[in-house]
Formats: C-alpha cells, sequence, structure tokens
C-alpha cells in the first residue's frame, strides 16, 4: 500500500468537468480550506485543454506555496461521476481502475472522459503521489434491485447497463450523515429523505445510514425538475420528438438535458430569478415553481411509502439551501404525514445546519449545507491513511 508521511495532511480535490477544473485544497488535520478555485472555458481558446487548465491550478496553487509538490500533500482526490456497477467504493487509482472508469464511458459520455482526462493530466505531474477516485454513484450502490430496476427486458437492460444507478452520491452521503448529527443521533439510527435540490436535483431515501432509493436513474436526467433538465417523463415523448418531430438523439437529448425544467418552462432557471418573476404574477414563473414543487412532493411522498418510518426530511444545495419558498412549499399541508415546517424558522437565513420544523413536528425538518469537496477530502483520506 501507499505510504504517507505522517505531516502529510492534505488533499487536494479535483472536479474536471467537460469545460471546467474546479478544485479545492483542504487540510485534514482540521478539515480548513486552504485554496479553492475554477478555471473555466476549458478547451475555448486561452485554456487549450484539460492538461493546461490542470497546469494552471497547480500554478495557482504555486503561488500560493501550496504547490503540487509540497511533501504535506497526502492526495489528490478526483470526482468522478459514474462507477457503474463495478465501483461501489472509493479506490486507489491504477492502469486497471483507469481502464475500468474508461469501459464506462458510454454511461456517462460528457463527465467520465473530462474526469479521467483530469486523472491522468495530475498523475503525470504527480506520478509519486496516490490519486483516489471517489464516485457521485457509489452511494447508491446499496439501492436493493427492486429500486434499481427499469421493467424492461433483463437481457436487454444487462446488455446495456440499463438501470438506475442515481448521483450527487457524495451530497447524500454527506447530507444524511449530518441531519443524524443534527438530531443528536447516531446515522445507523436515522431514517433520512435528503432532497438535493441545486442546479441538478435529486431526492434520496435513506435508511440508517444506508440508501435504499434515489430519484436520479441511468443518467441523471431522471427525477425531480431541475434548473435545465426535465427529470421524469414518459419515455413515448422521446419517440414521438423522433417520429413526428424529426428530432435526432441528439437534438433530444440536448433538449432534455440544457432546455428543460424551469429554464424550458419559464425561460429561467434561476429560482432567484423565477422569485422575482413571481412577484410581479407572472404566470409562466408560476406555472414553473408550481410543476417544480408538484414533482417534490410527489417524491417526499414516495419516499415516506419506502422508509416506512421518517425521522427527518432535510433540504440542501443551491436552491434547497436558500429557498424558504421552496421549502415550504414542497412540504405544506403534510401534517397527516407528521411534517410541519416552522414558518419563522424557515425564513431565517443562515449557513449553518438547522432545523425548522416545529416544535409539533413528528418528523425533523432539516436545512443542512452540502460539501462534496470536503467529503471526496475526507473519503480519499480516509483510504490513503488506512
Ligand atoms: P447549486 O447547483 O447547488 O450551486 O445551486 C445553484 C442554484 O441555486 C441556482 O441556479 C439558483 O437557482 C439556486 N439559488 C442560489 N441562491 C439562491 C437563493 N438565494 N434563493 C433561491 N435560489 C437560489
Amino acid at each position: 500500500m501507499t505510504r504517507v508521511n505522517a505531516t502529510a495532511t492534505r488533499v487536494l480535490v479535483l472536479n474536471s468537468g467537460s469545460s471546467s477544473v474546479k478544485y479545492q485544497l483542504l487540510d485534514m488535520a482540521d478539515g480548513s480550506r486552504l485554496a479553492s478555485g475554477n478555471v473555466e472555458r476549458v478547451g475555448e481558446g486561452e485554456v487549450a485543454d484539460h492538461t493546461e487548465a490542470l497546469k494552471r491550478v497547480a500554478a495557482e496553487l504555486d503561488a500560493r506555496d501550496l504547490g503540487l509538490h509540497s511533501p504535506r500533500l497526502a492526495a489528490i482526490g478526483h470526482r468522478v461521476v459514474h462507477g457503474g456497477t463495478r465501483f461501489t467504493e472509493p479506490v486507489l487509482v491504477t492502469d486497471e481502475v483507469l481502464a475500468e472508469v474508461e469501459k464506462l464511458v458510454p454511461l456517462a459520455p460528457l463527465h467520465n472522459p473530462a474526469n479521467l482526462t483530469g486523472i491522468r493530466v495530475a498523475r503525470a505531474l504527480r506520478p509519486d503521489l496516490p490519486q483516489v477516485a471517489v464516485f457521485d454513484t457509489a452511494f447508491h450502490a446499496t439501492i436493493p434491485e427492486a429500486a434499481a430496476r427499469y421493467a424492461i427486458d433483463t437481457a436487454t437492460a444487462d446488455r446495456f447497463g440499463v438501470r438506475r444507478y442515481g448521483f450527487h452520491g457524495t451530497s447524500h452521503a454527506y447530507v444524511s450523515r449530518e441531519t443524524a448529527r443534527l438530531l443528536g443521533a447516531e446515522p445507523a439510527d436515522v431514517n433520512v429523505i435528503v432532497l438535493h435540490l441545486g442546479n441538478g436535483a435529486s431526492a434520496s431515501a435513506v435508511r440508517g445510514g444506508v440508501c435504499v432509493d434515489t430519484s436520479m436513474g441511468l443518467t441523471p436526467l431522471e427525477g425531480l425538475v431541475m434548473g435545465t433538465r426535465s427529470g421524469d417523463l414518459d419515455p413515448a415523448v422521446v419517440l414521438l420528438l423522433a417520429r413526428v418531430g424529426g428530432m435526432s438523439a441528439d437534438e433530444i437529448d440536448t433538449l432534455l438535458n440544457k432546455r428543460s425544467g424551469l429554464l424550458g418552462l419559464c425561460g429561467d432557471n434561476d429560482m432567484r430569478e423565477i422569485g422575482r418573476r413571481m412577484a410581479e404574477q407572472d404566470p409562466a414563473a408560476r406555472l414553473a415553481f408550481d410543476v417544480y414543487v408538484h414533482r417534490l412532493r410527489k417524491y417526499v411522498g414516495a419516499y415516506t411509502a419506502v422508509l416506512g418510518r421518517v425521522d427527518a426530511v432535510a433540504f440542501t444545495a443551491g436552491v434547497g439551501e436558500n429557498s424558504p419558498a421552496v421549502r415550504a412549499a414542497a412540504l405544506a399541508d403534510l401534517t397527516a404525514l407528521g411534517i410541519e415546517v416552522d414558518a419563522v424558522r424557515n425564513a431565517v437565513r443562515g449557513s449553518a445546519a438547522r432545523l425548522i420544523s416545529a416544535e409539533t413536528s413528528r418528523v425533523a425538518v432539516a436545512v443542512v449545507p452540502t460539501d462534496e469537496e470536503l467529503e471526496i477530502a475526507s473519503q480519499t483520506y480516509a483510504l490513503v491513511r488506512a
């Protein structure tokens, strides 16, 4: 196994997307954030490719004496979007791991290639340093077959890897655990519905720390209404657009991923803008909000049934952490399910994890800021220290 010296307590987290590289440097001795940044528009002019982008990250860190060659750096943790059924835990990157991640590219054609490039470039820059891949799908690997299977011909499904994998796993893992902590309980004793509502959005049902269902599926397109993604849809919509609309697979892909969701419904994908427009009685903004909230409520109801007993509902990510209006509407009139939001607590802004349920609420309702970088760093550090 890899040897890491005792003073090496820092982890660099890299999130290499298709057109950006985000990074954070954390010190796991105290959880502090030493540096963070985002190299954008990779492949468009100034930053020619991921090699160039990572060199920039290295230069930005060097300039602050936190460079890639610092002996205090213990490892680099990479976010990898799709781990398929092969990767259910973080792994130390080897040539064999890279080859396996490569095989998953058809399942995540936009994301996995960028993630792989980031890993390859980072390895070239520091071949001696442990690199860890942390998969967005991993936390959902525990979902039982009944929830993971689509009801299509099994042989066809297996041949193409068609099943529900789920995404935002590091966030669901982190937030479900932090929710237990907020309640002063062990994760093993708590059932939580996590609502990750950012530009992408997903819900998960977590029983005693173990994920048992989630709203995203084969790809991050299924489930909740998102900023620009449709979420759940009758698959025949795709057929109609192809047969009657004459649209190609790529055109439908772009429509459903980039021009749907809140944006498709009202022309804005930012909940703040939608709030402003609703205050001016804009009917399209109102409709977008209502469709968004209706879908969310359906998942809360569904996951209440899946879990049987719910101890907490936790809101996280951009919308979940910052929109009292969405939280209030999503859980309005659910007293029959034991869910009561306190209007005053819900309206309070803050950056800490907090309860917003009424004293009389049987189910705790919480706002729990997510921290995917910290979770990736923690998992990376745990692996190289093991
Ligand atoms: P994320 O992907 O977690 O960074 O979330 C981004 C989204 O959060 C934005 O597109 C906004 O819709 C939403 N958001 C951020 N701040 C607020 C706010 N103060 N009120 C409502 N929505 C917000």
